[in-house]
């Protein structure tokens, strides 16, 4: 499958400091890529990258085989990417039906939006008037996926999805970013810490120090690599 989105020998910076040392990234619809590497490494800027958010100093940001570095984010998000940042991006003071009904700008109705959103997480359809602050981490998490999914994206990005979550509600998210992949949709997901996402990922990239280490399928190498890292030895 070709590849939707790819950075190519991507370098960004904050000010005067170069986080990002020339990344090559490449993610295909169907697919759950995942990009892991300790505090720092760049993962969060990689993906703002992707979403147009974070301008690059040199490479090239790919969509569907057209350079659009530089583009602006809501002409890329137009192109169907999509980012879900860290902190998930709900208003919690908002019922869950009014975080979904912020998402009309997309052209769908609110009906359409609520269908989409509690087809896939029926516990959202219970919570409809609830106010999102008061929901659990998970389903805020949900949330902030159903939220991307009224958009109708090819490329969904995901910072740090598991964050202060616990291993079992991440799993069951997991199942469900399995079955958006599954449904055409490439999936690039950052997370710190590894486990649970190698065991959905197709393809999963190592970042150290804004370069990428190593990528290739989750296999045994990929992993003793991770291990190795996080174990300070590498
Ligand atoms: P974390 O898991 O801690 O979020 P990360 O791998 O996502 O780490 P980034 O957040 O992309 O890493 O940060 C990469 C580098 O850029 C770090 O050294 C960080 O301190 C620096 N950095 C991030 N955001 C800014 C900013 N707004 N201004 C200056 N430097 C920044």
């Amino acid at each position: 499958m070709n590849p939707i989105l790819e950075l190519r020998r991507v370098r960004a910076r904050y000010d005067e400091i170069t986080v990002l040392h020339g990344i090559d990234l490449s993610v295909a619809p169907g697919q759950i890529t995942a990009l892991l590497g300790p505090n720092g490494a760049g993962k969060t800027t990689t993906l703002r990258v992707a979403a147009g958010v974070h301008p690059i100093t040199s490479g090239q940001l790919v969509v569907g085989g057209r350079d659009v570095s530089g583009i602006r984010p809501r002409d890329l998000a137009r192109s169907g990417v999509c980012l879900i940042p860290e902190g998930r991006g709900v208003f919690p003071n908002l019922s869950v039906r009014d975080n979904l009904l912020m998402m009309t700008f997309t052209g769908r109705t609110r009906e359409e939006i609520e269908e989409i959103a509690f087809a896939r997480f029926p516990i959202l359809a219970q919570r409809a008037s609830q106010t999102a602050g008061t929901l659990s981490g998970g389903e805020q998490q949900m949330l902030a996926l159903a939220r991307g999914l009224a958009t109708d994206p090819a490329v969904l990005l995901l910072d740090e999805l598991s964050m202060g979550l616990a291993p079992l509600i991440v799993g069951q998210l997991y199942e469900q970013v399995a079955l958006i992949a599954r449904a055409g949709v490439a999936v690039l997901v950052v997370e710190q810490f590894a486990n649970t996402v190698l065991e959905f990922a197709d393809h999963a990239a190592v970042l150290v120090r804004g370069r990428i280490q190593k990528q290739g399928s989750p296999d045994g190498s990929l992993r003793s690599e991770l291990a190795a890292l996080y174990l300070g030895s590498v």
